[in-house]
């Protein structure tokens, strides 16, 4: 692997379910928030078999050869955790309402998903919700 994860205290919401993974090997890293999901990460641009895309493919792997992705999205409704019934979980943010209704229907019609909990994060506040089958 080459990752470093910390949980970290989320500057938007306050929250302490922020989650930082910081490649070592690669320099990338991604920000997620658990509880608002908000998320920030700078990644290294990769083709679809997920070797490095190099602006000229006749030079190595050097810094000025490999393209940065920076993403980020600090306007996010909040963020959704399904727990499945085997093991392990989904995790994702929730840009707005609509994204909500949509995964309640998911969990609902997905024999595999045991409980669904949505954080909103509004008016500065931090609501949460569950849902169980
Ligand atoms: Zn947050």
């Amino acid at each position: 692997m080459g990752s470093v994860v910390n949980e970290i205290d989320c500057n938007r919401c306050g929250s302490d379910n922020g989650f930082e993974d910081f490649n070592y090997k690669s320099g990338e890293t991604t920000f997620f928030c658990k509880s608002c999901g908000c998320y920030e990460s700078h990644m290294l641009k990769r083709n679809e078999d997920r070797t490095l895309f190099l602006k000229n493919p006749k030079r190595g792997y050097g810094d000025f050869n490999c393209v940065w992705i920076h993403d980020k999205n600090y306007n996010t409704l909040g963020a959704y955790n399904i727990n499945l019934y085997d093991r392990g979980g989904i995790i994702d943010s929730l840009l707005n309402e609509e994204d909500v209704k949509e995964i309640k229907e998911e969990f609902y019609s997905n024999d595999r998903y045991k409980e669904l909990t949505i954080t909103k994060f509004i008016n500065g506040k931090i609501t949460t919700d569950k849902y169980t089958k």
